[in-house]
Protein backbone atom coordinates (compact mmCIF):
# COMPACT_ATOMS: atom_id res chain seq x y z
CA UNK A 1 0.00 0.00 0.00
CA UNK A 2 2.80 2.05 0.93
CA UNK A 3 4.45 1.52 -2.52
CA UNK A 4 1.05 2.04 -4.09
CA UNK A 5 0.95 6.01 -2.35
CA UNK A 6 4.59 6.79 -3.37
CA UNK A 7 3.87 6.16 -6.46
CA UNK A 8 0.36 7.77 -6.92
CA UNK A 9 2.48 10.57 -5.31
CA UNK A 10 4.88 11.21 -8.42
CA UNK A 11 2.66 10.64 -11.11
CA UNK A 12 0.55 13.25 -9.69
CA UNK A 13 3.41 15.46 -9.30
CA UNK A 14 4.97 14.48 -12.94
CA UNK A 15 1.40 15.11 -13.89
CA UNK A 16 1.60 18.70 -12.91
CA UNK A 17 4.40 19.65 -13.73
CA UNK A 18 2.93 18.21 -17.23
CA UNK A 19 -0.29 20.14 -17.18
CA UNK A 20 1.91 23.54 -16.47
CA UNK A 21 4.35 23.06 -19.45
CA UNK A 22 1.57 22.06 -21.76
CA UNK A 23 -0.82 25.07 -20.69
CA UNK A 24 2.41 27.46 -20.89
CA UNK A 25 2.69 26.08 -24.27
CA UNK A 26 -0.93 26.45 -24.99
CA UNK A 27 -0.68 29.81 -24.32
CA UNK A 28 2.51 31.17 -26.48
CA UNK A 29 1.01 29.15 -29.48
CA UNK A 30 -2.50 30.73 -29.11
CA UNK A 31 -0.51 34.16 -28.88
CA UNK A 32 0.56 33.23 -32.28
CA UNK A 33 -2.89 31.41 -33.69
CA UNK A 34 -4.67 35.02 -34.61
CA UNK A 35 -1.78 36.55 -36.42
CA UNK A 36 -0.92 33.20 -38.19
CA UNK A 37 -4.57 33.00 -39.39
CA UNK A 38 -5.15 29.22 -37.44
CA UNK A 39 -9.00 30.39 -36.15
CA UNK A 40 -12.08 29.41 -38.18
CA UNK A 41 -15.57 29.60 -37.81
CA UNK A 42 -17.67 26.50 -37.97
CA UNK A 43 -21.50 26.90 -38.20
CA UNK A 44 -24.01 24.70 -36.72
CA UNK A 45 -27.83 25.11 -38.26
CA UNK A 46 -30.65 25.40 -35.56
CA UNK A 47 -34.03 24.57 -36.80
CA UNK A 48 -37.70 25.71 -35.70
CA UNK A 49 -40.31 23.15 -35.17
CA UNK A 50 -41.39 22.56 -38.42
CA UNK A 51 -37.40 21.09 -38.81
CA UNK A 52 -37.35 24.65 -41.59
CA UNK A 53 -33.66 26.55 -40.69
CA UNK A 54 -34.08 29.41 -38.77
CA UNK A 55 -30.52 30.14 -38.21
CA UNK A 56 -26.77 28.85 -36.75
CA UNK A 57 -24.36 29.42 -33.85
CA UNK A 58 -21.00 30.06 -34.60
CA UNK A 59 -18.45 27.62 -32.73
CA UNK A 60 -14.81 28.66 -32.76
CA UNK A 61 -11.98 26.04 -34.24
CA UNK A 62 -8.04 26.64 -34.23
CA UNK A 63 -6.46 24.88 -36.42
CA UNK A 64 -3.23 23.92 -35.39
CA UNK A 65 -0.31 23.10 -37.15
CA UNK A 66 1.07 20.12 -35.82
CA UNK A 67 -2.31 18.95 -33.78
CA UNK A 68 -4.94 19.24 -36.30
CA UNK A 69 -8.15 20.74 -35.30
CA UNK A 70 -8.27 21.56 -31.58
CA UNK A 71 -11.17 21.92 -29.85
CA UNK A 72 -12.72 25.10 -28.12
CA UNK A 73 -13.20 23.13 -24.98
CA UNK A 74 -9.34 23.10 -24.78
CA UNK A 75 -8.29 26.32 -25.50
CA UNK A 76 -11.40 28.72 -24.74
CA UNK A 77 -10.94 28.76 -21.00
CA UNK A 78 -6.88 28.95 -21.33
CA UNK A 79 -7.66 32.22 -23.26
CA UNK A 80 -10.52 33.09 -20.73
CA UNK A 81 -7.64 33.11 -18.00
CA UNK A 82 -4.86 34.53 -19.82
CA UNK A 83 -6.98 37.73 -21.24
CA UNK A 84 -6.70 36.13 -24.83
CA UNK A 85 -10.35 35.66 -24.70
CA UNK A 86 -10.92 39.37 -25.80
CA UNK A 87 -8.65 39.33 -28.94
CA UNK A 88 -10.10 35.99 -30.26
CA UNK A 89 -13.52 37.05 -29.41
CA UNK A 90 -13.17 40.49 -31.30
CA UNK A 91 -12.18 38.66 -34.43
CA UNK A 92 -14.66 36.43 -34.62
CA UNK A 93 -17.31 38.39 -34.10
CA UNK A 94 -15.87 40.68 -36.74
CA UNK A 95 -15.75 37.53 -39.30
CA UNK A 96 -19.45 36.34 -37.85
CA UNK A 97 -20.59 39.67 -38.66
CA UNK A 98 -18.93 39.48 -42.61
CA UNK A 99 -20.77 36.29 -43.18
CA UNK A 100 -24.22 37.68 -41.81
CA UNK A 101 -23.84 40.72 -44.14
CA UNK A 102 -23.06 38.17 -46.97
CA UNK A 103 -26.64 36.34 -46.06
CA UNK A 104 -28.02 39.29 -45.42
CA UNK A 105 -26.90 40.13 -49.61
CA UNK A 106 -27.95 36.25 -50.41
CA UNK A 107 -31.14 35.85 -49.05
CA UNK A 108 -33.86 36.54 -52.06
CA UNK A 109 -36.47 39.11 -50.58
CA UNK A 110 -39.47 38.09 -49.01
CA UNK A 111 -37.55 34.84 -47.26
CA UNK A 112 -35.83 34.84 -43.76
CA UNK A 113 -32.19 35.67 -43.02
CA UNK A 114 -31.32 33.23 -40.72
CA UNK A 115 -30.19 34.45 -37.15
CA UNK A 116 -26.31 34.30 -36.30
CA UNK A 117 -25.18 33.60 -33.04
CA UNK A 118 -21.95 34.26 -31.24
CA UNK A 119 -20.91 33.09 -28.22
CA UNK A 120 -18.80 35.70 -25.92
CA UNK A 121 -17.08 34.90 -23.00
CA UNK A 122 -17.73 36.73 -19.46
CA UNK A 123 -13.79 38.41 -20.28
CA UNK A 124 -14.81 39.45 -23.64
CA UNK A 125 -18.39 40.80 -22.15
CA UNK A 126 -16.92 43.16 -19.19
CA UNK A 127 -14.25 44.56 -20.83
CA UNK A 128 -15.37 48.75 -20.61
CA UNK A 129 -15.45 49.41 -24.45
CA UNK A 130 -17.58 45.66 -25.13
CA UNK A 131 -20.42 48.02 -26.11
CA UNK A 132 -18.50 50.14 -28.60
CA UNK A 133 -16.72 47.46 -29.94
CA UNK A 134 -19.81 45.57 -31.11
CA UNK A 135 -21.36 48.68 -32.47
CA UNK A 136 -18.29 50.16 -34.58
CA UNK A 137 -18.38 46.32 -35.70
CA UNK A 138 -22.41 46.66 -37.01
CA UNK A 139 -21.80 49.60 -38.69
CA UNK A 140 -18.34 48.18 -40.42
CA UNK A 141 -20.11 45.57 -41.86
CA UNK A 142 -23.32 47.27 -42.59
CA UNK A 143 -25.48 44.22 -40.88
CA UNK A 144 -28.90 44.34 -39.88
CA UNK A 145 -28.32 43.69 -35.83
CA UNK A 146 -31.30 42.16 -35.66
CA UNK A 147 -30.26 39.28 -37.05
CA UNK A 148 -27.17 38.78 -34.92
CA UNK A 149 -27.94 37.00 -31.28
CA UNK A 150 -25.31 37.14 -28.65
CA UNK A 151 -24.68 34.31 -25.85
CA UNK A 152 -23.56 34.55 -22.71
CA UNK A 153 -24.30 32.67 -19.78
CA UNK A 154 -26.01 33.09 -16.79
CA UNK A 155 -23.13 33.01 -14.40
CA UNK A 156 -22.84 36.33 -15.71
CA UNK A 157 -25.45 37.85 -14.66
CA UNK A 158 -25.40 37.02 -11.35
CA UNK A 159 -22.24 37.34 -10.31
CA UNK A 160 -21.47 41.26 -11.85
CA UNK A 161 -25.70 41.67 -12.17
CA UNK A 162 -25.82 45.32 -12.09
CA UNK A 163 -23.45 46.19 -14.82
CA UNK A 164 -24.70 42.75 -16.98
CA UNK A 165 -28.24 44.25 -17.16
CA UNK A 166 -27.25 47.83 -18.12
CA UNK A 167 -24.80 46.49 -21.31
CA UNK A 168 -27.25 44.04 -22.31
CA UNK A 169 -29.71 46.91 -22.62
CA UNK A 170 -27.60 49.10 -23.99
CA UNK A 171 -26.57 46.19 -26.82
CA UNK A 172 -30.64 45.53 -27.13
CA UNK A 173 -31.01 48.90 -27.95
CA UNK A 174 -28.56 48.80 -30.76
CA UNK A 175 -30.95 46.02 -31.84
CA UNK A 176 -29.37 42.62 -31.40
CA UNK A 177 -30.81 39.83 -29.19
CA UNK A 178 -29.63 37.74 -26.54
CA UNK A 179 -29.90 34.36 -25.70
CA UNK A 180 -28.38 32.42 -22.47
CA UNK A 181 -26.12 30.00 -22.45
CA UNK A 182 -26.05 26.45 -20.72
CA UNK A 183 -29.35 27.26 -19.27
CA UNK A 184 -30.09 25.84 -15.80
CA UNK A 185 -26.68 24.56 -15.37
CA UNK A 186 -25.50 27.93 -13.22
CA UNK A 187 -27.37 30.05 -10.44
CA UNK A 188 -30.54 30.43 -12.31
CA UNK A 189 -32.98 32.47 -11.20
CA UNK A 190 -36.41 32.60 -12.65
CA UNK A 191 -37.29 35.92 -11.26
CA UNK A 192 -34.41 37.96 -13.50
CA UNK A 193 -35.46 36.73 -16.55
CA UNK A 194 -38.13 39.13 -16.69
CA UNK A 195 -36.02 42.28 -16.04
CA UNK A 196 -33.71 41.31 -19.15
CA UNK A 197 -34.25 41.94 -22.81
CA UNK A 198 -33.79 38.71 -23.33
CA UNK A 199 -35.28 37.03 -26.60
CA UNK A 200 -34.04 33.11 -26.45
CA UNK A 201 -32.81 30.88 -23.69
CA UNK A 202 -30.83 27.58 -24.32
CA UNK A 203 -31.61 24.78 -22.32
CA UNK A 204 -28.31 22.92 -22.01
CA UNK A 205 -27.40 19.39 -23.17
CA UNK A 206 -27.34 17.95 -20.15
CA UNK A 207 -31.21 18.28 -19.65
CA UNK A 208 -31.63 17.55 -23.02
CA UNK A 209 -29.51 13.81 -22.20
CA UNK A 210 -31.99 13.28 -19.53
CA UNK A 211 -35.62 13.12 -21.95
CA UNK A 212 -37.51 11.34 -22.89
CA UNK A 213 -36.91 9.56 -18.79
CA UNK A 214 -38.80 8.89 -15.94
CA UNK A 215 -40.84 11.78 -14.36
CA UNK A 216 -38.58 12.91 -11.61
CA UNK A 217 -35.41 13.31 -14.09
CA UNK A 218 -37.87 15.71 -16.61
CA UNK A 219 -39.06 17.62 -14.07
CA UNK A 220 -36.50 20.82 -14.43
CA UNK A 221 -36.72 20.78 -18.58
CA UNK A 222 -40.44 20.85 -18.05
CA UNK A 223 -40.20 23.49 -15.61
CA UNK A 224 -37.64 25.25 -18.23
CA UNK A 225 -40.15 25.12 -20.88
CA UNK A 226 -42.93 25.75 -19.31
CA UNK A 227 -41.40 29.29 -17.80
CA UNK A 228 -40.55 30.01 -21.21
CA UNK A 229 -43.15 29.66 -22.67
CA UNK A 230 -45.12 31.93 -20.09
CA UNK A 231 -42.70 34.86 -20.36
CA UNK A 232 -42.22 34.53 -24.21
CA UNK A 233 -39.01 33.53 -24.85
CA UNK A 234 -37.80 31.02 -27.31
CA UNK A 235 -35.68 27.64 -25.77
CA UNK A 236 -33.28 26.14 -28.26
CA UNK A 237 -32.74 22.65 -26.98
CA UNK A 238 -28.89 21.89 -27.44
CA UNK A 239 -27.31 18.24 -28.15
CA UNK A 240 -30.64 17.23 -29.65
CA UNK A 241 -29.05 13.59 -30.75
CA UNK A 242 -32.23 11.75 -30.99
CA UNK A 243 -35.83 11.58 -32.68
CA UNK A 244 -37.48 10.55 -29.53
CA UNK A 245 -35.89 13.73 -27.88
CA UNK A 246 -37.30 16.00 -30.77
CA UNK A 247 -40.63 14.66 -30.12
CA UNK A 248 -40.62 14.91 -26.33
CA UNK A 249 -39.10 18.53 -26.50
CA UNK A 250 -41.52 19.55 -29.33
CA UNK A 251 -44.79 18.44 -27.22
CA UNK A 252 -43.56 20.40 -24.00
CA UNK A 253 -43.29 23.48 -26.45
CA UNK A 254 -39.74 23.79 -26.89
CA UNK A 255 -39.31 25.49 -29.66
CA UNK A 256 -36.01 25.79 -31.25
CA UNK A 257 -33.28 22.70 -32.35
CA UNK A 258 -30.07 22.24 -32.44
CA UNK A 259 -27.83 19.07 -32.46
CA UNK A 260 -26.45 16.26 -34.08
CA UNK A 261 -29.70 14.66 -34.88
CA UNK A 262 -30.42 17.46 -37.39
CA UNK A 263 -26.96 19.07 -38.40
CA UNK A 264 -23.26 18.55 -36.88
CA UNK A 265 -20.87 22.25 -37.00
CA UNK A 266 -19.48 22.62 -40.73
CA UNK A 267 -16.76 25.15 -42.13
CA UNK A 268 -18.35 28.33 -41.89
CA UNK A 269 -17.89 28.00 -46.17
CA UNK A 270 -19.45 24.78 -46.41
CA UNK A 271 -22.54 25.86 -44.46
CA UNK A 272 -22.87 29.24 -47.11
CA UNK A 273 -22.69 26.56 -50.26
CA UNK A 274 -25.05 24.16 -48.48
CA UNK A 275 -27.47 26.85 -47.89
CA UNK A 276 -26.91 28.35 -51.49
CA UNK A 277 -27.37 24.86 -53.03
CA UNK A 278 -30.73 24.19 -50.86
CA UNK A 279 -32.11 27.66 -52.58
CA UNK A 280 -31.70 27.06 -55.49
CA UNK A 281 -33.95 23.54 -54.83
P1 LIG B 1 -21.60 25.56 -26.27
O1 LIG B 1 -21.82 27.02 -26.54
O2 LIG B 1 -22.50 24.92 -25.28
O3 LIG B 1 -21.68 24.87 -27.70
C1 LIG B 1 -22.29 23.64 -27.95
C2 LIG B 1 -21.27 22.55 -28.06
O4 LIG B 1 -21.97 21.29 -28.18
C3 LIG B 1 -20.40 22.63 -29.31
O5 LIG B 1 -19.13 22.08 -28.99
C4 LIG B 1 -21.13 21.71 -30.29
O6 LIG B 1 -20.30 21.20 -31.30
C5 LIG B 1 -21.60 20.62 -29.36
N1 LIG B 1 -22.78 19.92 -29.86
C6 LIG B 1 -23.78 20.42 -30.61
N2 LIG B 1 -24.73 19.49 -30.85
C7 LIG B 1 -24.32 18.38 -30.22
C8 LIG B 1 -24.88 17.04 -30.08
O7 LIG B 1 -25.95 16.72 -30.59
N3 LIG B 1 -24.16 16.15 -29.34
C9 LIG B 1 -22.97 16.47 -28.78
N4 LIG B 1 -22.34 15.51 -28.08
N5 LIG B 1 -22.42 17.70 -28.85
C10 LIG B 1 -23.10 18.64 -29.59
P2 LIG B 1 -17.80 22.86 -29.34
O8 LIG B 1 -17.91 23.41 -30.72
O9 LIG B 1 -16.68 21.93 -29.02
O10 LIG B 1 -17.79 24.08 -28.34
C11 LIG B 1 -17.57 23.90 -26.97
C12 LIG B 1 -17.74 25.19 -26.21
O11 LIG B 1 -16.72 26.14 -26.57
C13 LIG B 1 -19.05 25.92 -26.54
O12 LIG B 1 -20.08 25.31 -25.82
C14 LIG B 1 -18.72 27.33 -26.09
O13 LIG B 1 -18.89 27.47 -24.70
C15 LIG B 1 -17.23 27.44 -26.41
N6 LIG B 1 -17.05 28.20 -27.65
C16 LIG B 1 -17.09 27.77 -28.93
N7 LIG B 1 -16.88 28.80 -29.79
C17 LIG B 1 -16.68 29.91 -29.03
C18 LIG B 1 -16.41 31.30 -29.32
O14 LIG B 1 -16.32 31.74 -30.47
N8 LIG B 1 -16.27 32.15 -28.25
C19 LIG B 1 -16.40 31.71 -26.96
N9 LIG B 1 -16.25 32.58 -25.97
N10 LIG B 1 -16.66 30.42 -26.66
C20 LIG B 1 -16.80 29.53 -27.67
CA1 LIG C 1 -23.21 28.51 -27.14
CA1 LIG D 1 -24.58 25.93 -25.05
CA1 LIG E 1 -23.62 23.37 -23.18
Amino acid sequence: AKRAGRNNLVNFESGMVESVTRRYRLEQELKQALDRGEFELHLQSQFDRDERLIGAEVLLRWRHPVRGLVSPAEFIPVAEESGQIIAIGEWVLSEACHLLHGLEHSTPPGQRVPTISVNVSPRQFRTPDFVDRVRETIEQTGIDPSHLMIEITENMLVSHASDAIARMRALAALGLAFSIDDFGTGYSSFAYLKRLPLSEIKLDKSFVDDVPGTPGDTAMVEAILAMAARLGIDVVAEGVETCEQFDYLKANDCTRFQGFCFARPVPARQWVDERLEAMEK
